[in-house]
Formats: structure tokens, sequence, C-alpha cells
């Protein structure tokens, strides 16, 4: 597999120069545009996996970045931003970005997201741009049907809710990267969710007594104390 190429579009340079080693540490390359008006044309140019866009640049801002990157292509991207207020403008203007973060933001948590999202991106391509997801994943001691919801312990079917099926699939698809509980809660519930990041640690902790139920030995859901959960 080449290498995976991620455009950084950011006007502060210690925040690009660290996302930039951060990406490369782990094992992308990275490119970075100081300014709206290079990231604009690096981002049309193409060639891309995935970008990283700033929303406060000289010269074009983010929003119209992103608006002109979802004209012609569905690359993920990220944006980032300082200000809460952004984050409004983000999820409400049918920009299509696929994420954000709010600065100052975790770097691992950073290159967590980019991998999720580059994996998603290119199981959504694989699969001819629907989401019915044909395969059977095996992880666990669990074999998890998505197209039908179904889980198995064995032979012993589990009986998941909505949204226990809906954490349990999206941290079987991305196994070993630890998500917070808010990334969790926008992935699994959605940003227009009426609920808070409190109901991931209720519905992680269900979903682990129903496995467990099913199966004592069944203990896939790692808990990283302040950093999130991951699947083993
Ligand atoms: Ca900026």
């Amino acid at each position: 597999m080449s290498e995976q190429k991620i455009l950084i579009v950011e006007d502060e340079q210690m925040i690009a120069e660290l996302e930039r080693d951060y990406l490369e540490a782990n094992g992308f390359a990275a490119d970075i545009a100081p300014d709206g008006t290079e990231g604009m044309k690096k981002a049309m140019a193409g060639g891309y996996d995935m970008i990283i866009l700033d929303v406060m640049l000289p010269g074009i801002d983010g929003f119209e970045i992103c608006r002109a990157i979802r004209m012609s292509s569905d690359i993920p991207v990220m944006m980032v931003t300082a200000r809460k207020e952004d984050v409004d403008k983000i999820r409400g203007l049918g920009l299509g970005a696929d994420d954000y973060m709010i600065k100052p933001f975790s770097p691992p948590e950073m290159v967590a997201r980019v991998k999720a999202h580059i994996a998603m991106h290119e199981r959504l391509r694989a699969d001819g741009g629907t989401e019915v997801k044909k395969n059977e994943i095996k992880i666990g001691g669990l074999r998890i049907i998505p197209q039908e919801r179904r889980v198995f312990a064995g032979e012993t079917e589990i009986n998941l809710a909505k949204l226990e099926f809906d954490l349990l699939l999206f941290l079987a698809e991305n196994p070993g990267i630890v998500f917070s509980k808010e990334t969790l809660f926008e992935k699994v519930w959605g940003l227009e969710a009426m609920s808070d990041n409190a109901t991931v640690t209720v519905h992680i902790n269900r979903l682990r007594e129903k496995l467990k139920e099913a199966d004592p030995s069944i203990d896939c859901i790692e808990t990283l104390w302040g950093a999130g959960y991951r699947m083993r």
C-alpha cells in the first residue's frame, strides 16, 4: 500500500508542524499549506487522502475551502478551529466537513481520527459508495454481521439495543484505535443528538455486561483512563 498523504492547511506554523510530525510518526506523508490561497490550490489539485483544514486563515477561510472541496470530491475533511462558536457553523452550514476539532487538541486523538476517517472512506469506496457492509467481523471472541445487525459469541446470539450495536460495530471496525467519549458520541449518536457524552459510558457498560453474560471470557472493549475506549 502506498503512503497516505494528508494536506494540512494551517497558518500557525507551530501547530502545522506538530500535526505534520505526528502524522509522519504514524506513517503518513503530510504537506503543509500556510495560508488559504495555497490551501485552496493544493486541495483543488488533489492527490491527498484527507485534509485537515483550519478555519481562520489569511487569504481564503476554511469554510470557503471546504465548500469548494465538496463541489468536486468526497475526500475526508476535518476542520480545526480555536473558536467554539465556529462549531455551530461547521455543523450547520452544510459544508460537508466530516469532523472537527477544537484547539488545543491532543495530537494522538487527531491521528486516531485521521486513521478512522481514512479507513471509513476507503471502505465506502470499496463498497461502491454504499454503506452496506456484507462481511462478517470476527473480533474479541465475537462474530458481528453488520448487514443483519446480529452479534454472536460462539453460537449464542447477543441481543443488543440499537445504540449498543452501533457502538460495538464502530469500535470493531476500527480495532486498536482509541476513541474519546466525545468522538464516540459524535460518531455513533451523531452531531445532532440531544443527549450528552455521559450516555457513552452508560452504553459501554451495558454493552460489556451483555457480552460478559453471553460469554464471561469476552473482554474486548478496553478502557484507557482519561483517553477513551478501544477494541482489543
Ligand atoms: Ca488560523
